[in-house]
């Protein structure tokens, strides 16, 4: 057996139904703020990430999946989103083609990261972002509307956490405070640390190491550093999301790892989540889509990580019992049989049947292990009689039905589990039927019948 890499995980039959109510309820709370979905490949050139995602961040100095390509280009697999977002949005003019730039995506994104719950080396993410709208009317939107789609998702403990970082224009003079303020403690931080405060020193608040804390505790707050426009910027966002009803707390140690963030960012963590409790995060990036060789525009985004919304999710139904279950016995019976699964899917219901030539018994268990609402039965007697025994599982009742009625019958009342099989009578015959065979009577079925037994195998 070859494993799957580590870090990487198949979601399999049983937990595909949450991500798929997942993925249904993103795309409906997307469409409702008025984002139209685009798709990118997972593939780039690392030029891409080096210049978008920073050549200081982490994703960018230790995790990139990156590697020469056969044809000597250097390219990798993504470790996020944005950037793929800005080149499509540069490349295509997306501009002129959508009168506001509000696109999301969901997809796999690389990390080379050490494993752990709730963090992969493959992983998902829905990724939204807005372009050209600098007001702060958006981040107020955007941090709602994220809000909206946790809430939508049904997880009930979550957490909005505020930031502004400045712009280009203030934070230069934050990064020196923080230095100033740091002063001879400067030495007793991690290596990390060390490393942070002599590249980006904003990035100090992103550590975890215990002995920094105290330190990075009693550094001073973005917010006290804001250049005017960015300090009304960040008034305005937090006095709407307060009148859009939003609960939200600021918190200065929100700087978030990635290089190209302006005045505001934010997360929404969840309560049950443990260490990896960021369910998603973003911001402003407002110099990056110039940065990457593209016109002078603003841009706002967040990413949530899928695995994480999906862990977080309460529980949903399971998925859809099938209408039926066909069971045939006999050459000629198993050709009929076929032909109304067919039928029966052709008019929208879900049909499972049995394959090859195996016994009655062993048919009804693997029936039963489906979980299907109906069993159908053509056996001999069935044939000869143009008829399908239809047994409803829910009530055990088992009625003798002409072929051409159990389309109309299953598909009159799919999900009757409470209901036995009606007892009306049949008129036209199936046309692979032979003519003047008694199916057009309502008759009780053969007496030979069939147990489905109660214990699956
Ligand atoms: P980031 O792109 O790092 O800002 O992350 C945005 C969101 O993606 C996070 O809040 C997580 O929910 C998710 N995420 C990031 N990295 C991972 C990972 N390695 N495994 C699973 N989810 C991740």
């Amino acid at each position: 057996m070859i494993p799957a890499i580590r870090g990487t995980h198949d979601i399999l039959p049983g937990e595909i139904e949450r991500w798929q109510r997942a993925e249904q309820v993103v795309r409906d709370v997307c469409e409702r703020y008025g984002y139209r979905e685009i798709r990118t490949p997972v593939i780039e050139r690392e030029e891409l990430f080096a210049k978008g995602t920073g050549e200081t961040t982490d994703i960018v100095q230790k995790e990139m999946y990156a590697f020469e390509d056969k044809g000597g280009e250097r390219v990798t697999l993504r470790p996020e989103a944005t950037p793929s977002m800005v080149r499509a949005f540069v490349e295509h003019a997306l501009e002129q083609r959508l009168p506001t730039v509000k696109i999301f995506s969901l997809g796999p994104m690389f990390r080379y990261e050490r494993p752990q719950k709730g963090r992969y080396r493959q992983f998902h993410q829905l990724d939204v972002e807005v372009f050209g709208v600098a007001d702060a009317t958006l981040d107020a939107e955007v941090v709602e509307m994220a809000a909206a789609l946790v809430d939508a998702l049904g997880i009930d403990d979550a957490e909005v956490v505020l930031n502004s970082v400045g712009c280009a224009e203030c934070r230069p003079g934050f990064s020196r405070a923080l230095l100033a303020a740091l002063g001879d403690r400067a030495a007793d931080l991690c290596g990390d640390c060390r490393r942070r405060a002599a590249v980006n020193p904003l990035r100090i608040f992103d550590c975890k190491v215990p002995s920094c804390q105290p330190i990075v505790d009693a550094l001073p707050h973005a917010t006290d550093y804001l250049c005017d426009p960015c300090r009304s910027h960040f008034e305005a966002t937090t006095a709407l999301l307060k009148a859009l009803d939003v609960d939200f707390r600021v918190s200065h140690r929100l700087v978030r790892g990635l290089d190209y963030y302006t005045r505001t960012t934010f997360e929404i963590r969840g309560g049950r989540l443990g260490a990896q409790n960021a369910l998603l995060g973003g911001g402003r990036y407002d110099g990056l889509v110039r940065q990457l060789g593209g016109p002078d525009r603003a841009g706002i985004g967040f990413a949530a990580g899928m695995e994480r919304l999906v862990l977080a999710m309460p529980e949903g139904p399971g998925p859809r019992a099938p209408d039926a279950f066909i069971v045939a016995l006999g050459d000629a019976a198993r050709q009929s049989a076929h032909r109304l699964a067919r039928d029966l899917r052709r008019a929208g219901l879900t049909v499972l049947i049995d394959y090859g030539d195996r016994s009655m018994k062993a048919q009804l268990r693997r029936a039963n292990r489906t979980s299907a609402r109906h069993v159908l039965i053509l056996g001999e007697d069935e044939l000869a009689r143009a008829s399908v025994t239809v047994k409803h599982m829910a009530s055990g009742g088992e009625t003798l039905v002409g072929r051409q009625d159990v389309v109309r019958m299953l598909t009159a009342d799919p999900a009757s589990a409470e209901q036995p099989a009606p007892k009306r009578g049949l008129s036209v015959l199936a046309d692979d039927e032979p003519e003047g065979g008694p199916g057009d009577v309502e008759q009780p079925a053969p007496k030979r019948r069939l147990r489905v037994p109660d214990t699956a195998v």
